[in-house]
């Protein structure tokens, strides 16, 4: 690295450091403006920005433009034009105008709309975000935008994240007002999403059918050495994957991206790479931005990254945590406690919103982190289950019963904890320990959702969680703000909640299969599958939430429960497709050859007299797990081709017959594997992948 870290970071970001030197000092003005107070700019401002991105842009090689945004998809889209315009004589120069600056209109009909596009116009457009910085990326400059149908429905993740960021923000100063706090004017919902990740050999990966077309093995035995030594978590970092991380953390530098820790995760060549929090719309689109360079600096290195939620049975998955608190323009953070009994009453009262909102809500919480790859993981070994519940700390802990049993939470005496007037004891933001288990944990001063899938999109879980608080600080606001003793008000209210909705606390083990049978008792949620969440998507709860905060519309609320339906299956459907592909044209093939082989050698051996044990076994063993193979894999092809074209059926059935079927597939499969000579194999199997230099 020829420049120093410092100036290196963010010199490919039009930053506010960067308009700050190249704008007008008014038009730096106006857009900072538009910012803070979500105003539109004057197109003549829009025009001196654009001309002085794309002097930047152009400085720093780019010839072309294009408007990212987040549609639908979970991944994000791009279309390049060029900076050309013709100027007669066969010349060009380059322009960029304020207008192509703020807005573009794409093609939607190629996105994903669940209906939005059957009841309204196929034409969609984007439009800048100004709230996130443009870059410069493959010698193109990259405009955030958020992505509209053309009736302004959103089609995109952007839309309903800043929306919620607003919601959120707007009943956050409400009750921090009712504190006396007259000078905070937004409360930011700031989130850090810890990202992990496998690195497989490209080459050994570009074997596996599976892996490229599915993203996961469907194939595949447990190594005899897996995760149990447990040697592999922070480990010491082989030189190839350390070359990978290094050239990865320039990449995500130049683009401004806070890339602060990586280290190795629990499984063999599984990885994770946390950034520095930041306001909950950048760090979607810097995560967003960093799963992408993930994948393409990983060619460099002859690695495939894998970004798959279980891309490998019997070796933990890949989550994506997600940490999220809210802080005030003034540098409050309103989840930390306070070092004064009034500080700690306002922080009482937003963890209270919190306990209830996630208790009240869990179905929605639930939803935004169904998968079909998630499916694999929630639950698994690694993994919380799929009930949602709130782990405090024994601090915490102890002062939330003290309040709900008016106790002294320091030394059970009598003494009740007086909301307002004594002081919170200290709470630990130890790292030590936390449990691990938790779907949800209190961290201290944020709290980490730990449901979530290494490759979705964090905007769905930021949405919920900012919807969800926003409502119930709202509600609060309501309460109080007509209150003529605020602090007894104040006390009961937050008693009353964490009373009514304690059973969402949950400090034991998360993995215990106690846990199953005791949150079922405490009338807990546990929607196990992506199957049985998603029809709580679009509940008559959730478009209430959602629509009474500004959030979604109820059509723009279905319309995404059906496009998540619609995902699911056609993802099952490339798995089992491409399942009983390799099942015909690679796993049979070879096992039939090996069989052929180890036929005529015991026809051979039986004449000499020199046959064992081992070879008629083995044939016969052979023989048994292919007729039960074909006998699956001839199942599958059947009812692959038995799809429901409706979406919900298609979930349905996807999940009902195509799973089962490809379990029996590949429950013969990996049987064969552990029989059949290995230079018969036809594709490299779980050691290979696990531990290759
Ligand atoms: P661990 O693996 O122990 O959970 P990491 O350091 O890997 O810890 O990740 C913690 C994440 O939490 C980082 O992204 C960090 O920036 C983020 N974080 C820290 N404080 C806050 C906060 N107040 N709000 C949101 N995220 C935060
Ligand atoms: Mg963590």
């Amino acid at each position: 690295m020829k420049e120093k870290l410092p100036e290196l970071f963010g010199s490919y970001v039009f930053n506010e450091e960067t308009m700050k030197r190249r704008l007008s000092a008014a038009s730096y003005k106006s857009w900072k403006k538009s910012v803070q107070e979500g105003t539109s700019l004057e197109l003549s401002t829009a025009n001196e920005i654009a001309e002085a991105m794309k002097q930047w842009a152009m400085e720093l090689g780019a010839t072309h433009f294009t408007h990212w945004f987040q549609p639908m998809t979970g991944v994000t889209a791009e279309k390049h034009d060029s900076f050309i315009n013709p100027i007669g004589g066969g010349n060009i120069e380059m322009e960029f105008s304020g207008k192509e600056l703020v807005k573009g209109e794409p093609d939607a009909s190629s996105f994903p709309s669940g209906g939005l596009r059957a009841t309204f116009e196929a034409r969609g457009y984007t439009a800048w975000d100004p709230t996130s910085f443009a870059f410069v990326k493959d010698d193109s400059l990259y405009i955030p935008t958020i992505f509209l149908s053309y009736s302004g429905q959103a089609l995109d993740k952007k839309t309903p994240l800043l929306r919620s960021m607003d919601a959120v923000s707007k009943q956050a100063v409400r009750i921090l007002r009712l504190f006396g706090d007259e000078d905070t004017n937004r409360v930011t919902a700031n989130c850090g999403p810890e990202q992990e990740y496998f690195l497989v050999d490209k080459a050994l990966y570009d074997q596996r059918e599976d892996l490229r077309l599915a993203g996961r093995t469907l194939f595949g035995n447990k190594p005899a050495r897996g995760q149990e030594l447990s040697d592999h978590y922070f480990g010491q970092i082989k030189p190839r994957v350390a070359a990978y991380m290094k050239d990865l953390d320039n990449e995500l530098w130049k683009l401004g991206i806070y890339s602060k820790t990586k280290h190795n995760e629990v499984a063999p060549s599984q990885h994770e790479m946390a950034p520095i929090y930041s306001d909950a719309n950048t760090a979607s689109d810097s995560n967003q931005l960093t799963m992408n360079i993930m994948k393409t600096v990983a060619l460099r290195h002859n690695f495939a990254c894998l970004l798959h939620e279980k891309p490998f049975d019997g070796v933990n998955g890949s989550g994506k945590h997600d940490n999220w608190s809210l802080g005030t323009d003034l540098g409050e953070n309103l989840l930390s406690p306070g070092h004064t009994p009034s500080k700690n009453a306002q922080f009482l009262l937003f963890l209270a919103a919190f306990v209830k909102g996630v208790d009240e809500y869990q179905d929605v919480l639930r939803c935004t982190v169904a998968s079909a790859g998630n499916d694999h993981r929630l639950g698994a070994q690694e993994a919380p289950p799929a009930i949602l519940s709130i782990f405090l700390g024994d601090e915490l802990e102890a002062v939330v019963s003290s309040i709900i049993n008016g106790t002294d939470y320091e030394d059970g005496g009598k003494k009740t904890l007086r909301i307002g007037v004594d002081m919170l004891p200290k709470i630990a933001q130890d790292t030590t320990d936390r449990n691990r288990t938790s779907p949800m944990a209190f961290t201290g001063n944020k709290f980490e959702f730990r449901m979530l899938g290494s490759a979705q999109s964090i905007s769905g879980p930021n949405i919920a969680l900012n919807t969800i608080m926003a409502e119930e600080l709202s509600q609060f606001a309501e309460v109080l703000e007509g209150s003529r003793d605020f602090e007894l008000d104040l006390q009961k209210l937050i008693k009353k909640t964490f009373t009514e909705h304690q059973r969402i606390i949950f400090n034991g083990n998360g993995y215990d299969e106690a846990w199953v049978e005791e949150a079922e008792k405490r009338g807990l949620s546990n929607l196990v599958s992506t199957a049985d969440a998603l029809p709580e998507y679009a509940s008559a709860k959730a478009i209430k939430l959602f629509t009474k905060n500004d959030v979604y519309t109820e059509e723009e609320l279905t319309a995404r429960a059906t496009i998540h339906a619609e995902t699911y299956a056609s993802k099952i459907l490339i798995e089992a497709r491409t399942m009983a592909d390799m099942a015909k044209r690679q796993i049979m093939p070879a096992v039939s050859a090996y069989a052929g082989e180890l036929c005529q050698r015991i026809e051979t051996m039986t004449a000499c007299g020199c046959v064992t044990a081992y070879e008629t076994e083995t044939a016969n063993r052979v023989a048994s797990f292919t007729d039960a193979m074909m006998k699956d894999t001839d199942q599958l092809d059947e009812d692959i081709a038995k799809v429901p074209s409706e979406e919900w059926a298609a979930m349905k059935y996807a999940h009902e017959v195509l799973l089962p079927d490809m379990e029996a597939v590949r429950a013969s499969a990996d049987a064969l594997e552990a029989l059949v000579d290995k230079e018969y194999w036809p594709f490299p199997v779980y050691s290979d992948l696990l531990f290759s230099e």
